[in-house]
This record gives C-alpha cells, sequence and structure tokens, in this order.
C-alpha cells in the first residue's frame, strides 16, 4: 500500500468524471503536447493521454515509479524529476507549443506557476488544480482583497479564468481546504515590447508594503524627485492595489523612458 506524502503534496484524484472535466476545460486534442507536473498514481495522466499527442508528465516521487511505468501508456513519457529543478528551455526544444494541465501540489503552488510563465516560451495554457484561495487570487481584479503581484503578473502574461471549484472531499487524501481549477491562457503579444524581468520586479516592489502608497514603495527603485516629476501627488498616493494592469504598465513605460 502506498504512504501518502505530505511534504510532496500528494493529494490524488480518481473521480472518473472530473478528470475528464479537468483535460476537457484545458481543450487537449491530437495535436497537442501536455506538460504535466506531479503525475502522482498517474489518474490524470490516464486521461490527458487518451486525449493528446504526447503527455509529459514529471513526478518527484520515485516510489511511484513501479505503479506510473506499469500503466503502460504508449504516448506518455514519465520523467522522475523535481520540476522545479528542470530546465525548461531544454524541455521546449524540439516542441512548437504544448499546454500545462496539472493537479498541483499545494506547497509550491506559485513557485511553479512563475517558472513556467517566466521561463517558457512556448507555453500556451496552464490549466491547473489549485487551492481556492490561490485561484481567487489568480483571478482577482483591482482594488479587491485578493488582488497582488500573483493577479497582476498573471494578467501580464495572458487571461485566467475559474473553470471549477473542486470540493475537499474529491482528494485522497482530503485536504483542509476546497480547491479550484483555472484556465489561465498565455497571450505573448500583449505586452512583448517589455521587459519580463524588470516588470516583475517594478510589480513587487510596487506592491512591498501594501499599506503604503507608490510613492513611497517605487522611490527604492526610482528617486522621488523622478516620480514626482512624472506623476501628480493625487497618483502618487495610490496603492499599488488599486492599479489595474493596464495602469501598472503605463506608469513601468513613463518612468523606464
Ligand atoms: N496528478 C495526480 C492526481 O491528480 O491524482 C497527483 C496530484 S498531487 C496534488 C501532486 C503530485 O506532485 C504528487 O504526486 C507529488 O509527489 C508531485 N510533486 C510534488 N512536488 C513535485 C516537484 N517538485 N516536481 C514534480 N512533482 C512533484
Amino acid at each position: 500500500m502506498f504512504n501518502f506524502k505530505k511534504k510532496y503534496g500528494q493529494n490524488f484524484l480518481s473521480d472518473k468524471n472530473l478528470l475528464k472535466a479537468i483535460a476537457n476545460d484545458a481543450e487537449v486534442t491530437k495535436k497537442d503536447v501536455v506538460l504535466e507536473i506531479g503525475a502522482g498514481a498517474g489518474a490524470l495522466t490516464q486521461e490527458l493521454s487518451l486525449l493528446a499527442q504526447k503527455v509529459v508528465a514529471f513526478e518527484i516521487d520515485t516510489d511511484l515509479k513501479d505503479e506510473l511505468l506499469s500503466l503502460n501508456l504508449p504516448n506518455v513519457e514519465f520523467i522522475f524529476q523535481d520540476f522545479m529543478k528542470v530546465n525548461l528551455k531544454d524541455f521546449e526544444k524540439d516542441i512548437s507549443s504544448y499546454k500545462v494541465v496539472a493537479n498541483l501540489p499545494y506547497y509550491i503552488t506559485t513557485p511553479i506557476i512563475f517558472k513556467i510563465l517566466e521561463e517558457s516560451e512556448k507555453v500556451n495554457s496552464l490549466t491547473i488544480m489549485v487551492q481556492k484561495e490561490v485561484a481567487e487570487r489568480i483571478v482577482a481584479e483591482n482594488s479587491g482583497k485578493d488582488y497582488g503581484i500573483l493577479s497582476v503578473m498573471i494578467k501580464f502574461y495572458g487571461e485566467a479564468q475559474i473553470s471549477r471549484i473542486v470540493k475537499r472531499q474529491m482528494f485522497n487524501p482530503m485536504p483542509n481546504v476546497d480547491s479550484a481549477v483555472v484556465v489561465i491562457k498565455i497571450d505573448r503579444d500583449k505586452y512583448s515590447d517589455i521587459d519580463k524581468e524588470k516588470f516583475s520586479k517594478f510589480v513587487k516592489t510596487a506592491f512591498s508594503m501594501r499599506r503604503k502608497t507608490l510613492l513611497n514603495n517605487l522611490s527604492s527603485l526610482y528617486s522621488k524627485d523622478i516620480l514626482k516629476a512624472a506623476f501628480d501627488e493625487k497618483f502618487l498616493t495610490r496603492r499599488a492595489e488599486s492599479l489595474s494592469i493596464n495602469e501598472f504598465v503605463e506608469t513601468y513605460k513613463k518612468l523606464e523612458k
């Protein structure tokens, strides 16, 4: 009997209807290469393998190796490696584009999302099961309580929607919170003229002290004189949480000019 490892965020799914629904949310077709992070016992992998041309599934826990390989899925490649250590540029070398579909391990949800958004040049969409609270942060709009760095950066790279809420009872073992499936569609042309890394640093700095004004937070990147010359007082006393993605981009562009 397999012992679930909490440290790897192992909460497995088995309900066929739910697994099919996740694969459908991702709109996987026979033309698609799918990247799965955290194959677990292969429940989602099997559904994906029925729909996709090819599935590449990463799994950190080598105790799952025998079980996964015994599934004998012809169009699936299992790679037993920590996904956080994978070089995505290498992975993408021979692929023109791909979709990420995964029931993500909760202890590293945000680092995995950022790794893909920041490193990938070929991912088209991410259909990911995350904690409901994280899903709400991903799709949050400005001025709402959940709006923050994650919400802004997702909007920078594309568009996100919650496709379904999944009750905690659907997982084994059952986690303490409910989950949600989020579909993020990447739009690489949206802000292609902007340096990703510098913009990300700008957004993080703007949010560094949530209750402080833009003037205070941004003064660690630009002098107060520069900020005051570029914007009026009313704008500079706003907080990062009130800025839409377009306002973030416009503010950044003006300061970088
Ligand atoms: N896909 C399976 C399912 O839906 O039933 C399992 C999902 S479970 C929430 C997350 C899986 O990710 C676990 O099998 C865990 O061992 C694996 N995992 C955790 N950290 C990982 C990492 N850094 N790289 C690759 N896989 C990881």
